[in-house]
């Protein structure tokens, strides 16, 4: 699917221009020749990127850039600016509305493909996140999503690849009020100090005299400590298929020499903003794979992590492997306890209960809290009397230690009751847990704080 632009100006004919260029490159592009329209349209049917004049009637451009960066739904998709200005103060501004770059009219067409391929390619990365942090978000794993403006940027780690000292003292005294920077003059060992630095952002020279900026770039972007870094690439006017190449290779954004301090700042921002975001998605993401298969309050596998767990070793179990027993948990009287203490008091035994069960059971077994109160160990290659020794073990574990407590009881006396059962010929995992569950019932039933064991199947002769 080709990616799609949203040009933004209120004079057709750069609308027109722009439109041209972009089609014959294959990007698909829908058009607004006001600010107000920009945005229904960008609400309606979010764009991969925006091309947005800066100089407009009414809403400017800078003022359209600050809504749409500070919205959640749309702040992470990525925003050119295309102006005739090409004083700093100008960028500066638009870098602090959010904007991500700067085209300056006339559109160099080879600028301009560049920043948008690596502006796209960038927010397709992060959409494949996003679309994962939404489905946890939904199933109210996390929270809501915040807007890329509202990331901190403070206490970053950067670090600043140039052989000029006098530009690495600008660097350092713009950038060092809120960040850790470390400068490194010879080239030769850049690559070795990035490995170690846990580097938020990386500025790199292209203007080194012995050695070639573009192949560190290239480096730090595939090594495994470095890759998740952004890139900002220092040039010179000239330089243009330097730039692209950079881009082309995953520089993230560039700055001109002489450096201005305060386009220097605003650029470092961004980046650091940006890496943030990403940092945040990425977890959020290992959180809810996490997530999916935890129970939350304490720590044990979900029932449908268990269950899938117990599916592969039923399977393994039948076909010929050594068997595979099941103990299966229900804490006597809990109800009394919420009653008697509170829910918070119940909340507590629960935990503590977890840490019982997985202080009994090998590094090999599987505890899992299968709802409420209930518990199950899943136990690979073990036969029904290791398991029935397992659970009497655990049964006295918990039976003969009072729970500690924060009610002015102090502590509580709690037992459990406990099923137990093995795998035999033609078992699956419903067929176990229904007799687990059997043997629960009648260790209820014969008085609770006791073990029951219900044999598997009958060997066929
Ligand atoms: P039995 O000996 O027959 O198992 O009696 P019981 O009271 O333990 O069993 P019952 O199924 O009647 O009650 C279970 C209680 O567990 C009711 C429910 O409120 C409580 N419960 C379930 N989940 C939680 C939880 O996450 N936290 C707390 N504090 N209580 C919970
Ligand atoms: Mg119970
Ligand atoms: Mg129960």
């Amino acid at each position: 699917m080709p990616a799609r632009v949203l040009v933004v100006d209120d004079i057709l004919r750069n609308v027109k221009v722009l439109e041209a260029k972009l089609t014959a490159e294959y990007f698909e592009v829908a058009t607004a020749m006001n600010g107000r329209d920009a945005l229904a349209l960008m609400a309606e049917d979010p764009p991969d990127i925006v091309l947005l004049d800066v100089m407009m009637p009414e809403m400017d451009g800078v003022e359209v850039c600050r809504i749409v960066k500070a919205d959640p739904k749309l702040s992470h998709i990525p925003i050119v600016m295309v102006t005739a200005l090409s004083e700093p103060s100008d960028r500066v501004r638009g870098l602090e509305a959010g904007a991500d770059d700067f085209l300056t009219k006339p559109v160099n067409d080879v600028a301009l493909f560049a920043r948008v391929r690596s502006l796209v390619r960038l927010k397709m990365m992060m959409d494949e996140f996003r679309l994962r942090e939404q489905t946890s978000s939904k199933f109210g794993v996390l929270g809501e999503e915040g807007a890329v403006l509202n990331l901190d940027t403070a206490g970053a780690n950067i670090l600043v690849i140039d052989d000029s000292i006098a530009d690495g003292r600008v660097i350092t005294s713009t950038l060092e009020v809120d960040n850790q920077v470390t400068v490194v003059t010879e080239p030769d060992k850049a690559l070795d100090v990035a490995r170690q630095g846990h580097f938020d952002l990386i500025i790199v020279s292209l203007l080194l005299r012995d050695s070639d900026g573009l192949r560190l770039c290239s480096s730090l972007r595939t090594m495994d400590d470095t890759r998740q870094a952004s890139i900002l690439v220092l040039i010179e006017d000239n330089q243009i298929d330097q730039l692209v190449k950079a881009l082309d290779i995953g520089a993230n954004d560039y700055l001109m020499k002489p450096i201005d301090r305060n386009e220097l700042l605003a650029r470092a921002l961004t980046q650091i903003r940006r890496k943030r975001y990403q940092d945040r998605l990425r977890e959020n993401y290992q959180l809810s794979m996490a997530m999916a298969v935890t129970d939350v309050l304490t720590g044990l596998h979900n029932r449908r992590y268990m269950e899938s767990h117990l599916g592969n070793l039923v399977r393994r179990a039948v076909e010929g492997g050594r068997p595979v027993s099941l103990v299966m948990l229900d804490i006597d009287f809990f109800k009394v306890v919420n009653d008697t203490y509170g829910h918070d008091v119940g909340d507590e035994v629960l935990k503590e209960f977890a840490i019982r069960i997985q202080q009994n059971v090998r590094g090999i077994d599987l505890a899992a809290r299968y709802g409420g109160e209930e518990f199950m160990i899943v136990m690979p290659e073990t036969d029904l009397a290791v398991a029935q020794t397992v659970a009497e073990r655990l049964r006295g574990y918990v039976s003969d230690q009072p729970f500690k407590v924060s009610h002015d009881v102090g502590e509580l006396v709690v037992t459990v009751s406990l099923g137990v059962t093995v795998s035999g010929p033609g078992d699956v995992p419903e067929t176990m847990i229904k007799r687990a569950d059997e043997a629960l019932y009648k260790a209820k039933n014969d008085g609770r704080n006791r073990v029951v064991v219900v044999e598997g199947p009958p060997t066929e002769s």
